[in-house]
């Protein structure tokens, strides 16, 4: 089950599990204060919060990432991820009262796309984290099975034919898993149930 939380710029998401829940992407930095008050309306503390992952090392996806490893979520680092996770550093520092902290890698677990769901289903999930490049290269995407995926910044599904090969390859391999709903970064969610394909050629 997939609830929107959204307490800045941009919308992250809490996916439920039986045995506990998994954030998808945070704000900017300077915003820990911000999810502490949603999450409490949403009935969540942040012990209910397992795991932390970032669909993409950019500054407005990761800015608190660190802040929460330290209050105890752990943050999953897709392979493909690793060399991105600094990315933004420079300048989420530029801004001294967001007090942003960048991340430790050594306290990450990285974990490759084809170990996802073996830990997913540690908390009770059944779906998949999908490398998704397109936006950018370490952009991945979560499918919960029969329900949705969460794309991040891949750009939304109506504007996609028209971009270059790489959006359209991932948003085929994101139908794939029939999902019916996909939930954007900065967007309002779609419904994609029943598309087959995305054909970039006509
Ligand atoms: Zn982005």
């Amino acid at each position: 089950m997939i609830n929107e939380l959204k307490y800045g710029n941009t919308r992250t998401y809490i996916i439920k599990g039986k045995k506990g829940s998994i954030l998808v992407d945070t704000d900017w930095a300077g915003t820990l204060q911000n999810f502490f008050k949603g999450i409490k309306e949403m009935g969540l503390r942040i012990s209910d919060i397992k795991y932390l992952l970032i669909t993409h090392y950019h500054p407005d996806h990761m800015g608190i990432a660190q802040d929460l490893v330290d209050l105890g979520i752990e943050l999953l680092v897709i392979d493909k991820q690793i060399d991105y996770i600094h990315f933004s550093d420079e300048y989420l520092f530029k801004n001294k009262n967001d007090n942003f902290k960048p991340i430790n890698e050594n306290l990450a677990k990285i974990i490759t796309c084809k170990e996802s769901r073996e830990i997913l289903r540690k908390v009770g999930i059944n779906g998949e984290i999908i490398h998704t490049p397109g936006h950018s290269d370490d952009s991945i995407s979560v499918v919960v099975d029969k329900e949705a995926v969460i794309v991040g910044d891949l750009y939304p599904i109506q504007i996609a034919v028209g971009y270059d090969d790489m959006v359209i390859k991932s948003w085929n391999k994101i139908l794939s898993y029939n999902v019916n709903i996909a939930y954007y970064g900065h967007a309002k969610e779609d419904f994609i149930g029943g598309i087959k394909s995305l054909d970039n050629t006509k």
